[in-house]
């Protein structure tokens, strides 16, 4: 772990799985209390110095970050491959992104607003950091959905805790390592642990604020821990995203563009589509040209060349996958692709599985599986189907694939999403909020107002003084 700018060995350890083998390769340290009492000790000391640092300078410490992490791009890669399971281009994908959106942050500017300036009084808010964040991150993109925390907080003037999913832990342990002397003593701690320590880090007195990326059972759990000190939240949690797709599409051409808003890291993404409707006009063409693109896309450990899709990550993830795949066949659904998980390869893999117009109330449609299987709904009246996107308690994301602009943006008007993406999805960047409406969330990441959420506004107002 980084502690106080120092590697710390864990008083006990946990162990780390490859997904594609599902054997042990790796153990990481289990903070104990003492060493999470000393992480936010040594953010607490190291506060001051690092909000009184110019902005600039501040922005140059994420800039040096971001280059020592482009430069390590190769070694993170593989050892996010290794406990994370993703195709390596995926995963470098990842790392790079991590580094993107230091250096965007980095010059991101934090406004002062003039509220009043009269010859009476000048009043203005400015925007000042919290104090010492906690960001817990969850295993599907353990590296970027750290750095959509640590790049504001850093930027604000924070001084940060990072707690990795004891799943896949390395990649941001390693990071720690490399970043040490980039990164003063203290500011940012990397620490790693059982299940026992993201409640012991939300109920930890010493921490102002924590930023949560994770399912949104656990997400109600870090807020009830967080109340009890009113520490801020910010909360990004589960989705169950919809896409709409209407009749005048080109069918061959968005085939695959679908198929990957769907299936992208074996479909463990909050913003996967999770449930297709198509209309009716176009629905069987469609739904045969993405069973016949799964069938040609390759599956398997992702450190593998040509490796397009790797395994599930873990094996709850695996059983719950399961478990919906075998209510699908008990229900008697048809699966246009898919269904059949091998019993006798080692590693969590699920190959794609497509099912054919299941009922609406059915689970495949209701939960998020967070796993490689999609239901394919047809559609043919359009009130009807915003309606049943919208019947969700989850409201992430979702997306319209339409050649008529007018007609997807009228609908995209109508979802209740945080964001919906029009002919794409999965469009994110450090200048774009990205927020959950209802149980997908609270607050925002990314944009301006993503980076405000790591700061207070305090307001000063200036009288001018009384002559004597
Ligand atoms: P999870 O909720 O099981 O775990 C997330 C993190 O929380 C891990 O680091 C875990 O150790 C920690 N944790 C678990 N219990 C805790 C507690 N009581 N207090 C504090 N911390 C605790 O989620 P997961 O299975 O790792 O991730 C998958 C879920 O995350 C899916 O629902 C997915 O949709 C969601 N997700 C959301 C976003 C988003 O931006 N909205 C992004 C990625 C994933």
């Amino acid at each position: 772990m980084t502690i106080a700018g120092k590697g710390v060995e864990g008083g006990d350890a946990i162990s780390v799985l490859n997904p594609a083998t599902g054997a042990p390769f790796a153990s990481a340290p289990d903070c104990s209390t003492d060493q999470l009492n000393e992480a936010v000790a040594s953010a607490r000391a190291a506060f001051p110095a690092w909000r009184a640092k110019p902005d600039s300078e501040r922005g140059q410490v994420l800039k040096t970050a971001a280059g020592v992490i482009a430069a390590n791009a190769d070694e993170l890669m593989r050892l996010l491959t290794s406990e994370q399971g993703k195709p390596h281009d995926e995963a470098r994908f990842e790392v790079m992104g991590a580094a993107y959106w230091l250096s965007s942050m980095a010059d991101m500017a934090i406004p002062v607003e003039v509220n009043e300036d009269t010859a009476e009084r000048r009043s203005e808010t400015r925007h000042v950091p919290i104090g010492v964040v906690a960001g817990i991150s969850p295993w599907n993109f353990p590296v970027l959905l750290s750095f959509w925390k640590i790049a504001p907080a850093l930027r604000a003037g924070n001084t940060m805790i990072l707690k990795p999913s004891p799943f896949t832990p390395l990649t941001m342990l390693r990071i720690g390592e490399l970043l040490r002397d980039v990164i003063p003593a203290g500011v940012l701690n990397i620490i790693s642990g059982g299940d026992a320590l993201g409640p012991m880090v939300t109920a930890h007195p010493g921490i102002d604020k924590v930023s949560f990326t994770g399912s949104t059972a656990t997400g109600k759990r870090v807020m009830a821990s967080a109340a009890v000190d009113l520490k801020r939240v910010t909360l990004e949690l589960g989705g169950n995203d919809a896409a709409i797709i209407l009749p005048d599409v080109d069918v061959d051409a968005v085939a695959k563009d679908l198929f990957w808003a769907a299936f992208r890291n074996s479909a463990q993404i909050c913003i996967a589509t999770k449930r297709m409707y198509v209309h009716e006009a176009i629905y069987d063409r469609l739904s045969r040209a993405i069973a016949d693109y799964a069938e040609s896309v390759k599956m398997g450990d992702g450190s593998e060349q040509g490796t397009q899709l790797g395994p599930v990550q873990n094996k709850q993830q695996y059983a719950r996958v399961i478990d919906i795949i075998d209510d699908c066949k008990s229900s008697g659904y048809r699966f246009l692709t898919g269904g059949d998980v091998p019993t006798d390869k080692p590693g969590y893999f699920i190959p794609v599985t497509i099912i054919d117009n299941p009922p609406e109330n059915s689970r495949v449609v209701q939960e998020e599986a967070f796993g490689p299987i999609l239901p394919l709904l047809r559609f043919n009246d359009i009130d009807d189907v915003i309606a049943k996107a919208n019947a969700s308690e989850y409201g992430l994301a979702g997306s319209v694939w339409s050649a008529d602009t007018d007609a997807a943006l009228s609908i995209a008007a109508r979802m209740e999403t945080g964001t919906v993406w029009i002919n794409e999805v999965q469009h994110l960047s450090p200048f774009q909020a990205f927020a959950g409406h209802k149980q997908s969330g609270l607050g925002v990441e990314n944009g301006l107002g993503g980076l405000l959420e790591y700061t207070m506004p305090q307001t000063i107002t200036v009288k001018p003084a009384k002559a004597g």
